[in-house]
């Protein structure tokens, strides 16, 4: 149930981004998904949502040790 980012066009290439498995990282920590990229120009959109969920299990993480 994850409609963020449906349907989206890179501002660059207007073309649809696709789903690519992506690494990053944020805060020492480095996280596994699926992210929006644009194959033209390796543009990657990550939505607000997902890192503030992502960061708020990296802190709570933290806050267990
Ligand atoms: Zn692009």
């Amino acid at each position: 149930m994850d409609e963020t980012g449906k349907n989206l066009i890179c501002g660059l290439c207007n073309k649809p981004l696709k789903l690519v498995k992506t690494e990053f990282k944020y805060m020492d920590s480095n996280f596994h998904h699926d992210l929006l990229t644009c194959e033209s120009c390796g543009q990657v959109y990550i939505p607000y949502e997902l890192v503030k969920t992502r960061i708020r299990q990296v802190e709570t993480e933290l806050e267990d040790k």
